[in-house]
């Protein structure tokens, strides 16, 4: 019997459109032929691959309206931001454009006597297994790269999010890539471990990303550990916000709510965990609340709405049992803490005062619009706290010495420290974490290199 996947627009919960998941078959012949448009394209010339990836850039732009509309009817994410989802994906395509031939040119190493460098060489077909809370711009981070390093992406997006995955593989043809260069598998629930493992196996794949939670991220990780082959794991984080007793608190306080409700606080390097010195805490507490009650939630379409619902029903319940038990562990209330009233998969914007390792809000990533606001006496415990977590994807600090900020930042295990500036990934710079935040990097030149064959050439 035909399996089938049905999405869902979360701000009503009326379906939208039902999809036929692959058989087997299908799966077998989409990994053929994307395993030799991989080989093809791998022999292209760097400038033949870099002025595909400026067409793409053009196209994600061309294309940013309709897609945003998708974004939005799948996912619930606020049509603005939905918009710069493509804008950023087109930033970064060009970014690839302009910097391909320094990060991927020959590297001549000085040994005497030997003609000896170091290339960087395309592998193949990589696997990518990612997640719908940014369906167009998480994909695009990691394939940008891979593609202009000389890679094809065999794409597992989430079942919420098909519309955009098959949107996305029409993109690239209508940016004039090869056929099977990107190819979105439909793949049923149920079926997901499975097929992964088998085409983690599988000789035509060389590699495996994924982006998603550290329970997906360790089965996929176990199986290429198995099968020997390369893997980067991007997943969850809880990541800290520190204001210091120095910090500009209005400051800190506008770009804390900005840091935590992003996406109706459906992204990984989302602020999760505030840990404020306890001299400026009260003052920070009632500026954020402000902040946070002040958000516009609301119907994700208008442009107005800075707060949509939650992607699915069980994410929401799931948040809300987090803030039950963090309340029941002793957190205080402080703003929020109910599913919005209606229809849709809202959830209002929570602010839990109190927090201390050991409740839910402090211990588990909470993926929604819920901030956990911890105090601490001093710079020491404020590194102990924000340590006090499996996770270590980025920290952001702040504070009116940054000398102070980056001693603070050294204390702390993350992918990232920013300071005085909120957490966010950028084309120029790599994006990856630590601990059970995952490794590899993407973006950067660090992003392409972690797909290439690193080749040493040694001639006498
Ligand atoms: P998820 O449930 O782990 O799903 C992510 C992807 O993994 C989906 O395509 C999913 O497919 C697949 N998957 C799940 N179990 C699998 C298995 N056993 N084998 C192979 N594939 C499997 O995560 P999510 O709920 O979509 O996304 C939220 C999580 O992603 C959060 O923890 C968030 O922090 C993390 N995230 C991390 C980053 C980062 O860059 N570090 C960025 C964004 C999100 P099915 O849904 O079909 O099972």
């Amino acid at each position: 019997m035909t399996k089938l996947i049905t999405t869902i627009n979360p701000a009503t919960g009326a379906e939208l459109r039902t999809y036929e998941a692959w058989t087997p078959a299908q799966v077998e012949a989409a990994a053929a032929a994307g395993h030799a448009a991989a080989r093809a394209w791998g022999t292209q010339p760097l400038d033949v691959r870099v002025a595909a990836v400026r067409r793409l850039a053009q196209e994600l732009r061309r294309q940013s309206k309709t897609f945003a509309e998708l974004i939005t009817a799948e996912m619930g994410k606020p049509i603005g931001e939905a918009a710069g989802e493509l804008e950023k994906s087109a930033v970064t395509a060009l970014y690839y454009a302009d910097n391909a031939d320094r990060i991927l040119e020959d590297e001549k190493v000085a040994i005497d006597g030997v003609d000896a460098w170091v290339s960087y060489e395309p592998i193949g077909m990589v696997l990518a297994v990612m997640p719908w809370n940014f369906p167009v711009w998480q994909v695009m981070r990691f394939a940008i790269p891979a593609i202009t390093a000389g890679n094809g992406v065999l794409l597992k997006h989430s079942p919420n999010v098909t519309g955009c995955a098959l949107a996305l593989e029409k993109l690239l043809l209508d940016a004039g890539l090869p056929k099977h260069l990107l190819t979105t598998l439909v793949i049923a629930e149920g079926d997901v471990p499975e097929t992964i493992e088998r085409l983690i196996n599988d000789d035509r794949i060389a590699a495996v990303t994924l982006t998603g939670s550290n329970r997906a991220g360790a089965a996929v990780g176990a199986a290429a550990g198995r099968a020997s082959k390369k893997s980067v794991l991007e997943l969850g984080g809880s990541d800290a916000f520190v204001v210091l007793d120095d910090a500009d608190l209005h400051a800190a306080a506008a770009a804390a709510v900005k840091a935590r409700y992003h996406n109706s606080g459906q992204s990984c390097v989302c602020a999760k965990r505030f840990i404020v010195a306890e001299s400026i805490a009260q003052e920070f507490t009632e500026l954020f609340v402000k902040g946070a009650c002040a958000l516009v939630a609301g119907n994700p379409a208008d442009a107005a709405t800075q707060i949509g619902p939650l992607a699915r029903a069980d994410l929401r319940d799931a948040l809300h049992r987090q803030v039950e038990r963090s309340v029941e562990a002793g957190a205080l209330l402080l703003a929020g803490g109910m599913p919005g009233e209606g229809e849709g998969y809202y959830y209002q914007p929570t602010v839990l005062g109190n927090v201390t390792p050991g409740m839910a809000a402090f211990d588990e990533e909470t993926f929604g619009p819920v901030a956990a606001i911890a105090v601490a006496k001093n710079d020491e415990e404020a590194i102990r706290l924000a340590n006090a977590t499996p996770f270590g994807l980025s920290v952001s600090i702040w504070t009116s010495s940054s000398q102070r900020g980056v001693k603070v930042a050294k204390g702390i295990t993350s992918g990232a420290a920013f300071i005085n500036a909120i957490t966010a990934s950028d084309a120029r710079v790599p994006f990856g974490g630590t601990k059970k935040s995952g490794y590899g990097r993407e973006l950067a030149a660090a992003g392409v290199r972690e797909f290439t064959n690193i080749r040493t050439y040694w001639s006498v």
